[in-house]
């Protein structure tokens, strides 16, 4: 019998303790990185579990139950993750998204949004707080999530078609609940329901106009990610991506489109309305087209590490300063310390990298850094 290898233990074992730096950096919500990108977007990772064991996140061949996930201990509690993000609040962020694994696995979640939602950005405005989620449970905790203080929600929804979409979600998770929860997300008042739909070509590409048709008109925008060469463990090909543009092409042939405005700096999504002004929607070009030159988001992981890159194959651990007995302070000068030394643009670079940097690299996964 072969042995079973997991590759993902490595990412776990790049890290590099965050250091507070001689000279300390007060909090200025001015933070450039060395191509002058500020700090505005914090994305957490609440979980490292989920489940659904989607083929290009969590493949069912490593993520299986002899996966070792972190332990209960070794997960930042909702007192830590505010601290820390009181400290990026201080440096510019001003919008915070909740992700995973699958978010709402993470007992008593609500309680930390209302911890989150009690932030104020350097401008002394209420935070944009939102989160991704499968959807799975969205119908029983939507109304939960919005008193606790969330703002929108993000649903992932790879396809209509229920044989497809179970074979995705490979659980066999049925396509009509996560509708019912995205339904709920509306009447709970988390809307415009943004819906992710990650598109294979050959898999799910047959998908793209069932979507436009079903989500047109019905006041959510729909957005569709190109599959991207994330972690080490799905298998990723370059024949497998459907470019953004053949997708706006194939809708825009049966449904008009026009191009919108992208509604903020760094935004991801290229916006597209329809013609007859029934929506939009948008398209996330990660593979064809690299956005890293207004790139502001920062990735805080399960356990504490700071990730300034999607494809970064190394983390700054701020948990032992946290649980160090680090101040406040100090954490800002560290973090402070780590922004201004960052130079990643692995979208821009991908095609040139060596085979050890670019595809080869061993990276985190989605699953434990999110989306
Ligand atoms: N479990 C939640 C969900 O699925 O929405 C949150 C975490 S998931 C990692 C965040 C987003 O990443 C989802 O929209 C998912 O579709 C997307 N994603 C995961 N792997 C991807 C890949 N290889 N390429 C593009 N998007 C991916
Ligand atoms: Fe889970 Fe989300 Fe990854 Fe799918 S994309 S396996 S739902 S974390
Ligand atoms: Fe940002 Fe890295 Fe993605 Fe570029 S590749 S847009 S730097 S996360």
């Amino acid at each position: 019998m072969s042995e079973r290898v997991i590759p993902l233990v490595d990412q776990r074992l790049k890290i590099r303790p965050a250091v507070v730096p001689a000279t300390p950096v007060a909090a200025s919500g001015l933070l450039g990185d060395t191509l002058g990108r500020p700090l505005r977007d914090l994305r957490i990772s609440v979980t490292d579990r989920c489940n659904f064991r989607c083929s290009y996140c969590m493949p069912k061949s490593i993520f299986d139950k002899d996966y070792p996930y972190l332990p209960h201990n070794a997960l930042l509690s909702f007192e830590e993750i505010t601290r820390i993000a009181r400290v990026f609040v201080a440096h510019g962020v001003q919008k915070i998204r909740l992700t995973g694994g699958e978010p709402l696995l993470r007992k008593n979640i609500e309680i930390l949004i209302e911890q989150l939602a009690e932030l104020r950005t350097v401008e002394g405005k209420p935070l944009d707080i939102t989160l991704t989620t499968n959807g799975s449970l969205l119908e029983r905790k939507a109304r939960q999530l919005r008193e606790a203080g969330l703002k929108r929600v993000t649903v992932s929804l790879d396809g209509l078609d229920d044989a497809v979409f179970r074979a995705m979600n490979d659980v066999d998770f049925p396509v009509a609940d996560v509708l019912r929860g995205i339904d709920a997300a509306h009447e709970a008042g988390l809307g415009p329901v943004k819906i992710n739909m990650v598109v294979k070509r050959g898999t799910n590409d047959h998908e793209i106009l069932p979507m436009a048709r079903h989500f047109k008109g019905r006041g959510a925008v729909l957005r569709f990610i190109e599959y991207m060469d994330v972690g080490a463990t799905n298998g990723w090909r370059m024949d497998e991506v459907l470019p953004s543009a053949e997708v706006v092409s194939r809708i825009h042939d049966e449904l008009p489109l026009v191009q919108l405005d992208p509604s903020a700096p760094g935004e991801t999504a290229e916006r597209w309305g329809y013609a007859d002004g029934s929506g939009e929607i948008g398209v996330i070009s990660s593979v064809t087209q690299a956005f890293c030159s207004d790139c502001n988001r920062a990735r805080l992981s399960t356990e504490g590490r700071l990730y300034l890159c999607l494809f970064a194959t190394e983390g700054h651990d701020l948990k032992h300063l946290l649980r160090g007995g680090a101040s406040d302070a100090d954490l800002a000068s560290a973090v402070a310390a780590i922004w201004q030394g960052r130079d990643d643009r692995y979208s821009e670079l991908r095609a040139s990298l060596p085979p050890d940097q670019g595809q080869g690299a061993r990276r985190i996964e989605m699953s434990y850094i999110g989306g």
